[in-house]
């Protein structure tokens, strides 16, 4: 690390993200005496301090809980000297080293090398009215917000594990979970999928969507209207003009389990190429190397396909590893390049 005044100390790499890629590569980096950086951004811990119990991690025959993991992350990252700071990029400036990330409290980070694992946030429907009452009994997360629905009847929207592991988890409050999904056909693994169909207080609403949400922030959620279509994307019919039917129900609660969008927006204007979803884009071949020489990407950031806890450890544990060889080439090249001067100037 090259300190002159504090302001402008210019670390070796810096890592925006805490989940569980983010910390693979504090760990790996740490340990490689780089002495990295973690930026904790607005979800500290990411997607798996919001999950249960996380089953298919390798080394864990029982199940370990999402926040345990985490923590346990963190705890190990920080034994071999990583450091965590609270902020969120505003703005990254990329076009020369060392990089200049602007955070939203006005500070701004220096650094030789980037790892982006910034993860993905909840998508949203947009159905009717849902900016007002996200929060006001609706949410996108079961593990935080399910206790508040003990003897309602609530809604899950999606059709992938998620949606199936929110509606397992609403089911030990709910007196009964409907989970919306948009077509005839689960997206969830046959695993989740069966304990979803197999549990009693789960129903499924096939062909089906939702369209507005009912409620004021100060009762909370009190209904919705759902629309449907036996060849089901309803939403996409009624915007062709095709029959459709409605239907209002009356529901306490309402949760979106429906994907999530990777946190990119601070590198639209750079030169981190991205793809139509606004995920990163990483070089062709097994490398976490991006199109803007000396950033790395780890973790649901820059992956479409796997979207694992175990596959975004390893390739936080990559990002890491890339990017200290990076730091080295970059030494040799700079070292080269002054004893090349040294020997002019004799
Ligand atoms: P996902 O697999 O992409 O599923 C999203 C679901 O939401 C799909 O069924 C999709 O419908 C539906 N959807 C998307 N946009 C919608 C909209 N605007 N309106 C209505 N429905 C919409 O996402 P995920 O369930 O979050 O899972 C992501 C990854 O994490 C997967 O790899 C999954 O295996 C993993 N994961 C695993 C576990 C576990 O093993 N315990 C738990 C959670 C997540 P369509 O099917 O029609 O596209």
């Amino acid at each position: 690390m090259n300190e002159d005044t504090p302001d402008a100390t210019v670390h070796d790499v810096v890592i925006v993200g805490s989940g569980v890629a983010g910390l693979s590569a504090a760990v790996y980096a740490a340990r490689a005496d780089l002495e990295p950086v973690v930026l904790e951004g607005p979800e500290p811990g990411g997607q798996l301090t919001l999950t249960t119990d996380v089953e298919n991690f390798l080394g864990f025959p029982e199940g370990i809980g999402g926040m345990e993991l985490i923590q346990n992350g963190k705890a190990q990252a920080q034994r071999f000297g990583a450091e965590f700071v609270h902020g969120t990029v505003e703005d990254a400036a990329l076009e020369e080293r060392p990089f200049a990330l602007e955070l939203s409290n006005g500070e701004t980070l220096r650094t030789q090398a980037l790892i982006v694992a910034t993860g993905a946030s909840a998508r949203w429907v947009g159905a009717e009215n849902e900016d007002e009452l996200m929060g006001y009994g609706l949410s996108t997360c079961a593990t935080c917000d399910g206790a508040f629905h003990r003897g309602d009847d609530v809604l899950v929207i999606g059709g992938g594990d998620s949606a199936m592991e929110e509606a397992l988890f609403l089911a030990k409050f709910a007196d009964s979970v409907t989970i919306v999904h948009r077509r005839d056909e689960l997206r969830a693994s046959d695993i989740m999928a069966r304990r979803a169909r197999e549990h009693d207080q789960i129903e499924f609403r096939w062909n089906t969507e939702l369209l507005e949400i009912h409620g004021s922030q100060e009762e909370g959620v009190t209904g919705a209207t759902l629309v449907s279509h036996p060849d089901g994307l309803p939403k996409d019919r009624l915007a062709d003009g095709e029959d459709v039917e409605y239907e209002d129900v009356d529901v306490g609660g309402i949760f979106y389990g429906v994907g999530h969008v990777p946190n990119t927006a601070f590198l639209e204007d750079t030169a981190v190429d991205l793809d139509d979803e606004g995920h990163l884009l990483t070089l062709e071949g097994m490398t976490t190397e991006t199109a803007a020489e000396g950033v790395f990407g780890a973790g649901d950031v820059m992956d479409p396909d796997y979207r694992q806890a175990i596959t975004a450890a390893g390739t936080g544990s990559m990002a890491a590893l890339d990017a200290e060889s990076w730091l080295e080439e970059q030494a040799l090249e700079s070292n080269a390049e002054a004893a090349v001067v040294a020997e002019a100037d004799d």
